[in-house]
């Protein structure tokens, strides 16, 4: 039990860390095979795009209203907010920090399908060229 707790506490500064860029590591290969995957605990931002290729709407419902495309992913739990000036949709987070999309492997559930922003880090992000990373 105390080790659990340990272990808690420790994961709970790690994520604490994810959300501080100044701490960050700089990005280098390989980095990611022993990453406990810090950059989906950061906000996902998407657009609609993102939703279609991920096949959680169409383009003719996105055609219609993206405000009713985000009230129907609302109420599905996989959007948390949208701002229909800048037109993203923020992804929900397990428990305010890990993406919904994120298994318990702590590997992407839709890495093909996954957004662009997904598929641009560390390159475009909070601290471009920089990691949350922490060791698994
Ligand atoms: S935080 Fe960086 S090192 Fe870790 S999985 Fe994401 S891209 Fe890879
Ligand atoms: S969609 Fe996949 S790669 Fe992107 S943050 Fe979520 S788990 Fe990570």
């Amino acid at each position: 039990m105390k080790s659990e707790l340990k272990k808690a506490e420790s994961k709970n500064v790690d994520y604490q860390k994810s959300q501080r860029p100044s701490t960050w590591t700089k990005y280098r290969k390989g980095l990611c095979d022993d990453c406990w995957a810090g950059c989906c605990t950061l906000p996902l931002e998407t657009s609609a795009v993102d939703l279609i290729r991920l096949e959680l709407t169409t383009e003719e419902e996105c055609a219609v209203s993206l405000k009713a495309v985000a009230k129907k992913l609302k109420a599905q739990g996989i959007v948390r907010e949208f701002s229909q000036k800048t037109q993203i949709f923020m992804i929900e987070q397990r428990f305010g920090r890990d993406c919904i999309f994120l298994g318990k492997d702590r590997l992407c559930t839709v890495y093909e399908k996954r957004p662009e922003v997904c598929r641009q880090f560390p390159k475009i992000g909070p601290r471009p060229g920089f990691c949350p990373y922490n060791k698994k």
